[in-house]
């Protein structure tokens, strides 16, 4: 069997997507999840567009312990120095230069001739050969390339050095027979193609980034280039857990194979949904809440006599648990420990403690811990040390014929403000004191809360956008009280900002 490799790039251009920005410690724990699930490559940002992305793939990269890390680069000498600098500490490092090769963009966008970008392309890959061996090149927009020019620029790319050849669909503008041709014109008409592994990247924007990247495959392609549940820029690109099950689930079709752990991509599509805060559609293939769910009277009843009436593959196989674990009161420390452990998260003993506490209050609170209460308790309490603003405690007044007023107690950096002030309803009062404790400009964008189970009990998960001195950035909170996880998310917003500024200083 043909084995295809897996180059995920949900911490790239699935971070480009709106929302889904990460800080360095987020992506760190999605790129575990990412190696955990089996990727072979993992493309952790692009170097040179930020201080912040440049140290997310230095992060990253000497964290792997199997997994090749990449950065993207332009076809310029600096970025592939940055790209370099970045990934060098990895165990299998890698570069990822482009260029865009169609007239529209060569004229618009780069106003370069064909002769020029293919020069650049050149001198790019010698120039990230001497640092390193694997070397990808990307030729952007080829699906709107010319056929005969992309023959003649993969050529020259893999006689540079180019180890990979990416020919991505970045518009999401081809369709399954146009690709399957483009990818079998290259294989027929560059001599020297056998020396390079052919990657696709297809996007969205039409709904056929998965079947593009399966034609792909069936012409040849050996390495598809994917995020978890899909995300990145516009629409998206082609879904990892979709292609993936699809390679597994029809065997019959493609004799091919990948190093990819299924029972993990369940796991890995929640993770990213509670880092970034954005949700999949229910209907979701693979991922999404009702992807293994029978309505119909009839289905059920055929599900009932075998499963297969209605089922290509089982939920097991995506990793979904059919029996929801419960935690509680009586949970001991072990239990707790072996749940995190097997929820993905790597936690130092201190931190234990300080979860092992809020996981006991929780329980004073409520009932049943649900895996769901759990992950949303460590997602905002695991790198909580290194915050700049606490919450210490809040008094709401509050009622339909008065104004709401709020005292708020932040502790920063060891330092108890307490401030006060009025607001339309006890969440503005909050917010209003809030702003005042913080020397930055706070715009509220944007405000969501929703409950994480079910039942009376149910804790209430807020997520919000702010606009801090210009910048948007994202916020989570969770509480059995909704007013405390609505200051626990503005707070986790102003948190993010200070640590998104620290890295940028
Ligand atoms: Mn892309």
């Amino acid at each position: 069997m043909r084995k295809i490799m897996i180059f995920d790039t949900t911490l790239r251009d699935g971070e480009q997507s709106p929302g889904c920005s990460m800080t360095i410690q987020e992506k760190l724990r999605m790129a575990r999840q990412l190696e955990k699930m089996g990727v072979d490559v993992l493309e952790a940002g692009f170097a040179i567009a930020s201080e912040g992305d440049f140290q997310a793939i230095q992060t990253i990269a000497n964290a792997m312990k199997n997994t090749s890390v990449a950065s993207l680069a332009r076809s310029l000498p600096r970025d592939i120095d940055r790209a370099y600098e970045a990934v060098k500490g990895g165990v299998a490092p890698r570069i990822h230069t482009f260029i865009a090769t169609s007239d529209i963009h060569l004229q618009h966008k780069l106003r370069m001739s064909r002769e020029q970008a293919i020069e650049s392309a050149v001198a790019a890959v010698k120039h990230a050969k001497h640092y390193l061996s694997d070397v990808e090149f990307s030729a952007e927009d080829a699906t709107r390339s010319d056929w005969n020019y992309l023959t003649q620029i993969v050529q020259a790319v893999i006689h540079a050095g180019a180890t990979t050849v990416n020919i991505p669909d970045t518009v999401g503008y081809t369709t399954p027979e146009e690709y399957f041709e483009l990818i079998s014109h290259l294989k027929n008409t560059v001599p020297n193609i056998e020396r390079a592994r052919i990657s696709v990247h297809c996007h969205n924007d039409l709904g056929m980034g998965v079947a593009n990247s399966w034609a792909a495959i069936r012409a040849g392609a050996d390495q598809v280039e994917c995020t978890v549940n899909g995300i990145g820029e516009r629409a998206g690109n082609a879904a990892l857990e979709e292609i993936v099950m699809a390679m597994h689930t029809r065997r019959d079709k493609m004799q091919v194979e990948c190093g990819i752990v299924t029972t993990e991509i369940a796991r890995s599509s929640e993770l990213l949904t509670t880092i970034t805060g954005v949700k999949v559609q229910p209907h979701k293939a693979i991922v999404g809440a009702n992807a293994f769910a029978h309505e119909s009277g009839i289905h059920q009843h055929g599900m009932l006599n075998e499963r297969t009436t209605y089922e290509i593959m089982t939920p097991e196989s995506v990793g979904i648990r059919q029996t929801r674990l419960v935690l509680g009161k009586h949970s001991g420390k072990h239990a707790l420990k072996d749940r995190i452990v097997e929820m993905g998260y790597e936690i130092e003993p201190d931190e234990f403690e300080n979860i092992f506490k809020q996981f006991k209050d929780l329980c004073d609170r409520k009932k049943t811990i649900y895996d769901e209460d759990l992950e949303a308790l460590l997602a905002s309490k695991v790198g909580e040390e290194n915050v700049k603003y606490r919450l210490k405690r809040f008094v709401i007044n509050t009622g339909n014929e008065m104004t709401s007023t709020a005292v708020v107690v932040i502790d920063h950096d060891g330092e108890d403000i307490e401030t006060v002030a009025i607001g339309d309803g006890p969440i503005d009062a909050a917010y209003q004191a809030m702003r005042k404790a913080v020397d930055a400009e706070i715009r509220l964008i944007d405000y969501k809360i929703e409950a994480v189970t079910d039942g009376g009990d149910a804790q209430g998960e807020v997520r919000l956008k702010l606009e801090i001195n210009g910048e948007p950035i994202s916020g989570r909170g969770v509480s059995t009280d909704i007013i405390e996880s609505s200051i626990q998310a503005f707070l986790h917003g102003v948190n993010r900002w200070e640590q998104r500024k620290e890295r940028q200083a």
